[in-house]
C-alpha cells in the first residue's frame, strides 16, 4: 500500500525503533507511547483492520499473540500488560494497517 505509514516502516522507507522482526511480523516502539512500554506488532502483509481478516489468517493472528507474549517477557513486563486492537475509526483506529498494541510497565 503506497501511502500506508506502517507499510513504509516494514519496507524500511520510514525509520522506527524495531523491537523484533520475523518473516511475517514486525514489532516496533509506538512513537507516542501511552504506557511506559508501548509496542506495536504488525503483519508485514497489509491488512486494514480486524474486520478484513479471512479464515486463512488464523495462523497469522495466533502468531501475533504469541509474539506479543514473547515481547512482553523480553521487555520484562510479563507480570501484567494490555493487548489491544482498535478496529475502525469508531473503535479508535487511526492507522489503517492492523496492529496489536502491547502496553505495560506501570510498576
Ligand atoms: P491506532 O489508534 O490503534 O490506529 O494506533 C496507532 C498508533 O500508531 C498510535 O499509538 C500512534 O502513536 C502510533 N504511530 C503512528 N505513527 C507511528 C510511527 N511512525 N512509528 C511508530 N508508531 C506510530
Ligand atoms: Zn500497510
Amino acid at each position: 500500500m503506497a501511502d500506508c505509514i506502517f507499510c513504509k516502516i516494514i519496507s524500511k522507507e520510514q525509520s522506527c525503533d524495531i523491537v523484533h522482526e520475523s518473516q511475517e511480523l514486525m514489532a516496533f516502539k509506538d512513537i507516542n507511547p501511552k504506557a511506559p512500554v508501548h509496542i506495536l506488532i504488525v503483519p508485514k502483509k497489509h491488512i486494514a483492520t480486524v474486520n478484513d481478516l479471512a479464515d486463512a489468517d488464523k495462523e497469522l493472528i495466533g502468531d501475533m499473540v504469541l509474539e506479543a507474549k514473547n515481547i512482553a517477557k523480553d521487555q520484562g513486563i510479563d507480570a501484567g500488560y494490555k493487548l489491544m486492537f482498535n478496529v475502525g475509526r469508531v473503535g479508535g483506529q487511526i492507522i489503517d494497517h492492523m496492529h496489536l498494541h502491547i502496553m505495560g510497565g506501570w510498576q
